[in-house]
């Protein structure tokens, strides 16, 4: 059901009532909004499409309050057709009990004539609250979603829920985990990660959407959000270089990194062009802290980041960079657009 459509890239749509989060989200995720300045946000008004640089596709939906988007005369047909999974955001700082009750009408409309649709439910705006409070309205909110679904005779309804906030990397994880359900690939991409890990002693290994910096896949070791902070501000060095300099690689490696093979501690100690690629394939590796990183683009949306431990002195590149590659040939296979 996913994935069908033209593009074939995973459809998101994000809805839930007016003032929950919506247009904060999808700044800060698909356009780099400091999370503050959220603050001075129009809310969202109506439908908005935004068409973005990313693997991934995105439809922001004000909650419809004046509008029954199950009415016949609104064309649900062409809008949930192609959407792979709603996001249904809720405010835990906010009454709450109008906002489950219409997520539910929802899910249980969807449920007939959409059930392949992926219900995800965001407890949003969660930095807001004492640990305990937190907990507590996170299972109030699960419990009573389910309680009121098989009350309507919808046992066991396939919806997730995830505790979210803008000012730390919970939204990125959560919408990481939202975008995994929706890729077929992702047992292959998964063994293939596996095995460049283990080809090359790399800790952790992710498939990132640059723009958005949510993952795709990583390997199946113990994923903590440590590494995935580190990888993820990696990009942001890595992309607002290439921001600056207009994705020009030649002005990129003459201005930063042109230095010769040494390797220098805290310093980029390669960036190097792949030629007959369909697009130019960046490359870095560089040590931070206690860490190597590395940094390859596989297409246009999407990078590897590699976090290797100390024990990984830059002559291993050459390992690295074969390793990679066979991975980047592969991925060519899973992703051939
Ligand atoms: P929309 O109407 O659903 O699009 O909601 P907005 O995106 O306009 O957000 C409404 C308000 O919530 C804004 O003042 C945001 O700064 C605030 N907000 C959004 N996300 C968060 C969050 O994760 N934590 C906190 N504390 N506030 C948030």
């Amino acid at each position: 059901p996913n994935g069908k459509i033209g593009d074939n890239k995973p459809r998101l749509l994000l809805m839930g009532q007016r003032r929950s989060g919506k247009s904060s989200i999808s700044s800060v995720v698909f356009h780099k909004l400091p999370p503050s300045e959220t603050l001075y946000l129009e809310t969202t008004t109506r439908i908005k499409k935004e068409s973005m640089h990313s693997f991934m596709d995105f439809q922001v939906w004000d909650f419809p309050g004046h509008v029954d988007y199950f009415d016949p005369a609104f064309d649900t047909e062409n809008i949930f057709d192609e959407i792979g999974a709603l996001i249904w955001v809720i405010d835990a700082q906010d009454e709450y009990l109008d906002a489950i009750a219409r997520l539910n009408t929802t899910i249980l409309n969807l449920q007939q004539h959409y059930p392949a649709i992926n219900v995800e439910v965001f407890v949003h705006k969660v930095d807001g609250l004492s640990d305990d409070y937190r907990s507590d309205t996170f299972r109030d909110i699960i419990q009573r979603v389910q309680d009121e679904l098989s009350d309507a005779g919808y046992e066991n309804a396939p919806v997730s829920f995830y505790q979210t906030s803008i000012y730390d990397h919970s939204i990125f994880e959560a919408f990481s985990k939202v975008i995994q359900k929706l890729i077929p690939e992702l047992p292959t991409l998964e063994s293939l990660l596996n095995s460049l890990c283990s080809n090359c002693r790399i800790e952790k290994a992710y498939l990132f959407d640059v723009l958005s910096k949510i993952y795709i896949a990583t390997d199946t070791s113990p994923t903590d959000s440590s590494s995935y902070e580190i990888c993820s501000d990696y990009i942001d060095v890595v992309v607002d270089v290439s921001e600056i300099y207009g994705w020009d690689r030649n002005l990129i490696e003459k201005s930063s990194y042109g230095r010769g093979d040494e390797a220098i501690p805290g310093e980029a100690v390669a960036v190097e062009e792949t030629g007959n690629q369909d697009a130019e394939s960046l490359i870095t590796m560089e040590r931070k802290g206690n860490n190597y990183l590395y940094l390859r683009e596989i297409n246009k949306y999407l990078a590897l980041i590699c976090l290797m431990g100390d024990d990984s002195p830059s002559d291993k590149k050459a390992l690295i960079d074969y390793n990679v590659g066979v991975f980047q040939a592969a991925m060519k296979e899973v992703f051939p657009r």
